[in-house]
């Protein structure tokens, strides 16, 4: 049976021999979506193996709950009473800011929060709240459980979270949640702009589906087909679900749940993000950077994400326009100018720049010997470039009006971007990481300025 035929909770926990040649796994061992999932949350902790090797006991384990000022509303209805009516013992620290960010500041008065006698942290919220608590889990060796209350972002089976240390977005190691709980009741009252956010995280997949398929085809890039297949069943359960998002419909938001969820698994499957992030995820991480430099933080992840998406389905729109000159190309690659080249890079990534020259070094994405031979590979390959982009732009066609439903954001002119550092991103993100994508395919057809100008013109008005 291929992964796609399989339940959310016949992928975790085992080993699976694929067809891809690799084995997979992810090392979740309870996950628990849909109506009525809270109920499991006592009958898992109670046979929970605890860090010491012994099974969680109600009698003498503590159990330390983290909410925020909107979620402990929620873990009071839901959540608490069950933990009283069964006589599990626990303490609890509610965030009491009514807006919060992952940064320093949050772990520091998380761990100032945690008494030393927990046995087990379960978190009840969704970003933030799920990146500080498994964090915080990790460095105190604790088994950790997240209780979702919003589909917004595909963090919930992640064993990294993403802080913002010495105001720049890092990536610590952290750890994976032993159980993920998602109840649809719990999440009836969040904002239609997590949800928003949520999708736009997942619909973000299908360009980083499209973007891994043809760096195999150009890179022989590693690529496994049966997760493209369980990740794209997946987004689209959630694209078709869209109207009933819009009303909290249980399954609907069951489904975003579950797609998130599995986003994250896919990422353990492979080991690195790669089934789950490439052009879109790069320019909205470099829209997160430049929020923060201006010392702010910038709108959700998700709706970063699904902003990002428009945009490239955007980019490749135009991309079908085109016809590729490959002499021109050629030629392009060949005038790279390195001392240009990090003058921008440090103009766009200020404090990260640094980190991002010296990436380079390594990657060698822009050296145009490595591009020359990219060209080469494109040009054979035409075809099959132009049916996977002219799948991707099918796919992506109705992104904007979906998002719209949901109070997502869908051009970069109404989310506050300027014209010229949205021309910056567009022509530099693909700097942040080593990732053959979108943007470095357009780079190295000499063309992603001519598309980025286009773009710019649809969003901002004609110059
Ligand atoms: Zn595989
Ligand atoms: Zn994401």
């Amino acid at each position: 049976m291929s992964l796609s035929e399989k339940k959310i909770e016949e992928l975790i926990h085992r080993d699976f021999a694929c067809s891809c040649g690799h084995t997979h796994r992810a090392d979740i061992e309870h996950v628990v979506i849909g109506e009525g999932a809270i109920g499991q949350l006592v009958p898992i902790l109670l046979e929970q193996k605890l860090a010491d090797g012994r099974v969680f006991d109600p009698a003498s384990d503590t159990v330390f709950a983290v909410t925020d000022v909107h979620t402990h509303p929620i873990a009071e209805a839901y959540v608490f009473p069950l933990l009283r009516e069964a006589n599990i013992l626990f303490t609890e620290y509610s965030f009491p800011h009514e807006k919060m960010h992952t940064t320093d500041a949050g772990v520091e008065e998380l761990r100032a929060n945690l008494p030393s006698d927990t046995s087990l942290l379960i978190a009840i919220g969704s970003g933030t709240i799920n990146d500080l608590s498994r964090f915080v889990a990790f460095h105190a060796n604790l088994p950790y459980y997240i209780i979702g209350t919003a589909p917004s972002m595909d963090g919930y089976a992640s064993d990294v979270s993403p802080i913002i240390h010495n105001n720049l977005k890092t990536t610590f190691s952290a750890v994976c949640a032993k159980t993920i709980i998602g109840d649809p009741a719990l999440m009836q009252g969040c904002p239609a702009l997590m949800i928003g956010a949520g999708l736009g995280d997942i619909i973000g997949k299908y360009v980083a589906i499209n973007d891994w398929k043809i760096s195999q085809k150009i890179n022989g890039e590693y690529c496994c087909d049966e997760v493209c297949d369980l990740v794209l069943a997946s987004v689209k359960k959630c694209v078709d679900s869209v109207p009933g998002l819009t009303k909290r419909d249980p399954q609907a938001l069951q489904y975003l749940m579950e797609s998130l969820v599995l986003s994250g698994m896919a990422i353990s499957f492979i080991g690195t993000s790669r089934p789950a992030s490439s052009s879109e995820h790069h320019l909205a991480h470099f829209m997160e950077m430049q929020s923060i430099f201006r010392g702010e933080y910038g709108e959700l992840h998700g709706t970063n994400v699904g902003l990002s998406t428009c945009i490239v389905s955007k980019l490749y729109q135009e991309f079908l326009k085109l016809d590729l000159d490959y002499d021109k190309a050629r030629a392009h690659a060949k005038a790279f100018d390195p001392v240009r080249w990090e003058a921008d890079v440090r103009r766009f990534y200020q404090s990260a720049a640094d980190e991002v020259i010296k990436l380079e070094q390594t990657a060698k994405k822009n050296d145009p010997e490595e591009v020359l031979r990219r060209i080469d590979a494109l040009e054979a390959n035409e075809g099959f470039v132009r049916a996977m982009v002219e799948q991707l732009v099918d796919r992506t066609k109705d992104t904007a009006s979906l998002l719209e439903s949901l109070d997502g954001l869908t051009s970069p002119k109404t989310a506050g971007v300027t014209r010229e550092n949205m021309r910056g991103i567009l022509l530099y993100a693909k700097e942040l990481r080593n990732r053959y994508s979108a943007l470095q395919i357009f780079y190295d057809l000499g063309v992603l300025e001519e598309l980025a100008d286009r773009v710019l013109d649809y969003y901002y008005g004609e110059e």
